[in-house]
């Protein structure tokens, strides 16, 4: 059976410049290399559900420039019905990213069509009612990921929100969240609890079921009713771990409507995230339904 899945979510090119050493303020430096990728959480999340067997639609805008064409093609090379994504006057979102040789990185999000989207149309809502799971992120202005939540409330459809970048959350939106995924740093930034139990414990007063990232260290499951439970990740070598949440976000979602059980939806998500840090970049790493079958076989 696909489950069909609708994202609310931003689209951004990535600008990714690799250097040595990033500069200082006021340092001009030669990078080595520069690469533009298709990106953006809500699109990431996207490209992971639909190359993992789900029907997804995205809702959000890109901008009338180049990199908008770019970025709907993207979206639509994965199987992502993009009908509802919106192209807008002005440029497209933007992120502006510095790797070091550590692997370390700076970021500068300019979120220009994605800011465009402050409301909900007919449209929009009725999309929402037909889904399995809506899927939001935090890169488009709030109000429009409340609205959304509560349309999908409203309608019996499971809303998964991750909390990036983290910021606080309104009572209204956690009030229409059925699963939050934070990673470990968003989950204390909304706690203040640096142990990731306590964390999830804490959010469990807020939202029913918790999903901790754990980077390599793998995830923590947390619902209401039973102690928080750790799920290690493969053993993989990590290449590069850009959007491993966004992918971990995006099948865990399609496990989760096709029916599975949260402990078998966990090990598809774990699986497909480590398959996609084992290659460089980010939507392109992203694996198809046969690869995270072979991976659990
Ligand atoms: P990003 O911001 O890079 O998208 P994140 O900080 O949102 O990532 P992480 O907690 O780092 O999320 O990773 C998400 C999931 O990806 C983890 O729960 C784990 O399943 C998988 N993962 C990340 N890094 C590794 C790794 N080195 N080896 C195996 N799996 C990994």
């Amino acid at each position: 059976m696909t489950s069909s899945i609708v994202v609310l979510g931003s689209t951004n090119m990535d600008l990714v410049a690799y250097v040595a050493k990033a500069p200082a303020r006021g340092e001009t430096v030669t990078g080595r290399e520069f690469r533009t990728v298709p990106g953006g959480k809500g699109a990431n999340q996207a490209v992971a559900a639909a190359r993992a067997g789900a029907e997804v639609s995205m809702i959000g805008a890109v901008g009338a420039d180049d990199f908008g064409v770019r970025m709907r093609a993207a979206l639509e090379h994965s199987g992502v019905d993009t009908d509802l994504l919106r192209t807008v006057e002005g440029a497209s979102g933007t992120a502006h990213i510095v790797v070091d040789d550590e692997g370390g990185n700076a970021i500068v999000v300019v979120p220009g069509a994605n800011g465009t989207v402050t409301s909900l149309d007919h449209g929009d809502e009725a999309l929402i009612g037909t889904a399995d799971a809506l899927l939001l992120q935090l890169e488009l202005p709030l109000s429009v990921v409340v609205e959304g939540a509560r349309a999908a409330r409203e309608r019996g459809v499971r809303t998964i929100l991750t909390p990036s970048p983290v910021q606080p959350l309104p009572p209204e939106l956690l009030a229409a969240t059925d699963l939050l995924v934070p990673n470990e740093h968003e989950a204390t930034a909304l706690t203040g609890e640096t142990d990731p139990a306590a964390a999830a414990k804490a959010l469990l007063q807020q939202v029913p079921e918790v999903v901790v990232t754990l980077g390599a260290a793998g995830c923590l499951h947390a619902v209401r009713g039973a102690e928080p439970r750790t799920v290690p990740a493969p053993r993989v070598r990590a290449v590069d771990t850009t959007a491993a949440g966004d992918t971990f976000a995006g099948v865990l979602a399609v496990a989760l409507t096709e029916g599975r059980p949260m402990p078998e939806a966990l090990a598809w998500a774990s699986a497909a995230a480590a398959l996609s840090v084992q290659h460089e970049g980010a939507s392109t790493s992203m694996p198809y339904r046969a690869a995270i079958e072979a991976a659990l076989a």
